[in-house]
């Protein structure tokens, strides 16, 4: 592998999401190269602070294997053809894909004979066998949701590492107003207004309530931001967008609110930025 395709594997290294072979490959190159050692701890100081407020996800193996292939064909897909190059397909890179085609091709073969069998039973209107298949497929559904949920909270995770890195974020800290245990972190790009907010030890929210951002730039009345719900662990790690009269600076704070949101702000402040 060449420089840059050690750097795409850097993020997910950060986030612990590389299998070991991957890892060792990575740490063989981390010794020869200070570039990518430089960004790596970069990296992963932003991905301490994203520790501390998201929810871990360890996905399982064959789950990241199938997330690190879809990262890897996206990022393929994102390379514009080379001239001379293109034909040329790393050994080890090929080996992988293999594996995945292997993968793929054991999955498409039990879809099949699942598939066989149901006609078959279908045919001999064997009702217990039936049950059966049901319930497998109901298996297959229940795999698809944990694949999608995985995805999508690494997704999150890569894109708030991406904006934590970012030479234009500005970090603000959110302190708890009834507990020191309630903590914030509110980060935006200054250039695009792009932001995370990522929240701990706020308490479980009631059913009929929703916590909600405000804005409130000097000198005017709270601008209404999005709403939020905490998970098990009071956690919540929400991207969001930093209005653009709030840019010049601003306080951030949280509320609770009835579950549609409010337009002006009407319950317990949890968190807030120092005032501006
Ligand atoms: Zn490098």
């Amino acid at each position: 592998m060449e420089h840059r395709e050690y750097q795409e594997l850097l993020e997910l290294h950060a986030l612990n999401a590389l299998d070991v072979s991957e890892a060792r490959l990575l740490e063989e190159h981390l010794d020869s190269c200070a570039e990518c050692r430089d960004e790596l701890i970069k990296l992963l100081d932003a991905a301490n602070l994203l520790a501390h407020t998201a929810t871990p996800v360890e996905p399982r193996p064959e789950i990241r294997a199938r997330i690190m292939a879809s990262i890897r064909a996206e990022n393929q897909r994102n390379q514009p053809a080379a001239s001379s190059s293109a034909s040329v397909v790393p050994l080890k890179a090929r080996a992988e894909r293999n594996i995945w085609t292997i993968g793929l091709r054991l999955a498409a073969g039990i879809a099949f004979v699942a598939l066989l069998i149901g006609i078959i039973v279908f045919w001999r209107r064997d009702v217990k066998m039936r049950q059966e298949i049901a319930q497998l497929s109901r298996q297959v559904n229940t795999q698809e949701h944990e694949l999608a949920r995985d995805r999508d909270v690494l997704g999150r995770q890569r894109e708030a590492l991406a904006l934590l890195n970012s030479p234009a974020a500005k970090k603000m800290e959110l302190a708890g107003t009834l507990t020191q245990s309630t903590r914030g972190t509110f980060v935006y790009d200054q250039k695009t207004g792009r932001a995370i907010l990522m929240a701990e030890g706020l308490p479980a929210t009631p059913a009929d309530k929703a916590y909600e951002i405000w804005f409130i730039p000097k000198g005017h009345s709270p601008m209404p931001g999005r709403i939020f719900t905490v998970d098990a662990s009071g956690h919540a790690m929400l991207p969001t967008q930093m209005p653009a009269e709030a840019m010049e600076g601003a306080t951030v704070a949280i509320t609770l609110e009835p579950k549609k949101g409010s337009a002006v702000p009407t319950g317990t402040i949890y968190l807030s930025s120092p005032s501006s």
